[in-house]
């Protein structure tokens, strides 16, 4: 931590689940447990059934908005601020690490918070140019990731010296190809998580437990170059 120029991170669902969110496995004893969330999160479930679809976003949207940030977050967003170079790359579509203060994001499933035009893909309140329902902007199974998104995120993968990757199960392709490119090209990779995922055996160094926990103890680690000065 101390010596990298370029820290990289990739967080997944389970960095906001101190924040009360629940991730996708344990969503599934939830509203998922209902609903296959490939009838849900699909261009073709939309199609088929809109009102299901935003019923569902709604649910989420509302429960995004009455959480905050957790210490992880936080510890990311400070971390920002104290190396020389940082980009955050997360599938989370909560917007909890920017009300967190962190700048450097890249959202790789787009934002829950936003919508765009169904058809043309346009981000807007309603679409007034084509008239077609408007969609929540994530990423849905099925979907490309938004070019530019995955291009920056393949780039920090490429440049870092430090991939810290935090609360994800690493199944979710392309996101969870980014530490193996990361260290092809001689990056350290370190996981954060409570669990073993598809990651825990290539890391190069696991850290069980969970990211509000573990992140905060990491940013210890680092000092604060505004202090210094
Ligand atoms: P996932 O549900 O597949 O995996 C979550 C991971 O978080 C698991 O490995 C779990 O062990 C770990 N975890 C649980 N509690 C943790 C904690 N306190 N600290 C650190 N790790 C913890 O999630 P994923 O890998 O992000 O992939 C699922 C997909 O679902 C993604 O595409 C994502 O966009 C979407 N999703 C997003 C949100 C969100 O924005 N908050 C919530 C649910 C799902």
């Amino acid at each position: 931590m101390q010596r990298a120029r370029f820290v990289a991170a990739l967080t997944g669902a389970g960095v906001s689940a101190e924040s009360g969110l629940a991730t996708f496995r344990d969503a599934q004893t939830g509203l998922w447990a209902r609903f296959d969330p490939r009838e849900i999160a699909t261009p073709s479930a939309f199609a088929r059934n809109p009102k299901l679809v935003w019923d569902w976003y709604a649910w989420r949207r509302e429960r995004v908005g009455t959480v905050q940030p957790n210490a992880g977050h936080r510890a990311l967003a400070e971390l920002e601020a104290r190396v020389p170079e940082f980009l955050l790359v997360t599938q989370n579509v909560d917007g909890l690490h920017q009300r967190a203060g962190s700048h450097s994001v890249v959202e790789l499933h787009g934002n829950i918070t936003r919508v765009k035009c169904s058809r043309e893909g346009s981000i807007v309140e309603r679409c007034v140019k084509c008239g077609a329902f408007l969609r929540p902007d994530v990423v849905w199974f099925e979907e490309l990731l938004p070019a530019d998104a995955l291009s920056a995120a393949e780039d920090a993968a490429r440049h870092c010296d430090l991939l810290l990757v935090a609360g994800t199960s690493a199944e979710v392709y392309p996101a969870a190809g980014l530490p193996m490119l990361a260290q092809e090209r001689g990056a350290t990779v370190v996981e954060i998580n409570p669990n073993a995922t598809a990651l825990s055996s290539r890391a190069d160094y696991v850290l069980r437990g969970p990211s509000g926990k573990i992140l905060p103890a990491l940013l210890d680690s680092v000092s604060d170059p505004r202090r210094e000065s």
